[in-house]
């Protein structure tokens, strides 16, 4: 689903967007189609071919082939048909052939999570992805700003999770750990995890998270789990906080492998909600623990060392006087620069 049914125009979340939105399903399931049917081919492709594979008229084809031109392929059309020389790096739904029907995507947005939060009132399931290329309005946790320029990878999911709203904090280890193992596999990148919501490169934030939630007494109705991501970005504001996948590697990513991979690593983590693995994981790849830290929280603060989590997500942190105390959330500094893990 795209905003607007245009992919070049700026969107805002209104009822007859998401009504235009219903209607891009087919148009993007068929432009998936034409773009797999193409990127199969090495040579030109016949309209006719086209046509009869996918099942609809030439003219129809034809419409798509100029709509995908407009969104930034470069298909060359000849007697012998159509031929794609180029895709443009847009997280296009249609670049998702198996997730399309969930994407909502925009150009630019306020911020995904507002669009998430509208969409699961109205209903939205489990797995609906709302994609933006830039937000205006991104925003981490206590409506902290997230910097959000064009390059990064900005979306929210939505979780209908069948667990006591006491256990939603888990959600935020459960992204922060799909996060650092997709940039392990991808890159052999030596990501960490900062409780408990942040991954870091060489002690530098990567990405952000943000877990929003709508909750009974002991009812979740949905949490939408924003990730920020700083791909092909560079965030000058924040040069001694912040880094991103193309400082560290040098070069540009391919954004769409990235995601996909991304998501098909959350589908994974999912299945461990609720058990031990999670946490286990998440402990392996924690610059937290061992460390000490300081933890400000709803004006208290606690200093002393790392020792834990336990199984609701909350930090255990053992105090000089040998006291120990738990922080269920609060912003979390690390007091020395010293990374436990030494493994990839
Ligand atoms: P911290 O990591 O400092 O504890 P936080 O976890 O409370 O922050 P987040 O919700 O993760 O906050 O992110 C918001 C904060 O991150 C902002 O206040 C700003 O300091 C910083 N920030 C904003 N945009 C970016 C970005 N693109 N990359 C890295 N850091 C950013």
């Amino acid at each position: 689903m795209q905003s607007n049914g245009n992919s070049q125009t700026t969107g805002q979340l209104t009822k007859t967007n998401i009504m235009v939105n219903i209607l891009e399903i087919k148009v993007n399931e068929v432009k998936g189609q034409i773009l797999k049917a193409l990127r199969e081919c090495s040579d030109y492709l016949s309209g006719e071919t086209l046509s009869n594979q996918l099942s609809t008229s030439r003219v129809s084809i034809w419409k798509h082939i100029r709509s995908l031109k407009k969104d930034g392929y470069v298909i060359k059309a000849s007697p012998g048909g159509y031929r794609l020389f180029s895709s443009p790096d847009l997280l296009l739904p249609y670049e998702f052939p198996d997730l399309e029907q969930r994407i909502h995507y925009f150009p630019e947005i306020g911020s995904t999570m507002d669009v998430a939060r509208e969409l699961a009132k109205k209903g939205a399931g489990e797995g609906t992805i709302v994609i933006a290329e830039v937000q205006t309005r991104g925003r981490g946790r206590l409506s902290r700003e997230w910097l959000s320029p064009k390059g990064g990878i900005y979306f929210t999911l939505l979780l209908r999770p069948r667990i006591s709203p006491a256990y939603a904090p888990r959600i935020n280890l459960m992204a922060s750990v799909a996060v650092a193992v997709t940039i392990r596999k991808l890159f052999g990148l030596k990501a960490e995890l900062k409780w408990p919501n942040d991954v870091l490169i060489e002690g530098k934030k990567l990405c952000g998270i943000l877990a929003e939630m709508d909750a009974e007494m002991d009812v979740v109705n949905f949490v939408n789990l924003g990730i920020g991501i700083n791909a092909n970005t560079s965030i000058p504001q924040f040069e001694k906080t912040a880094t991103s996948l193309k400082d560290v590697l040098g070069k540009e990513i391919s954004r769409k492998k990235f995601l996909s991979a991304l998501l098909m690593e959350i589908e994974r983590q999912k299945t461990l909600l609720m058990k031990a693995d999670l946490l286990e994981e998440w402990k392996k790849l924690s610059a937290t623990l061992n460390n000490d830290v300081r933890i400000v929280a709803a004006g208290e603060v606690i200093v002393g060392r790392a020792i834990d989590i336990d199984t609701t997500g909350a930090l255990i942190v053992k105090e000089e006087d040998g006291s120990v105390k738990e922080a269920v959330a609060g912003d979390c500094i690390h007091l020395r620069e010293e990374a436990p893990n030494t493994d990839i």
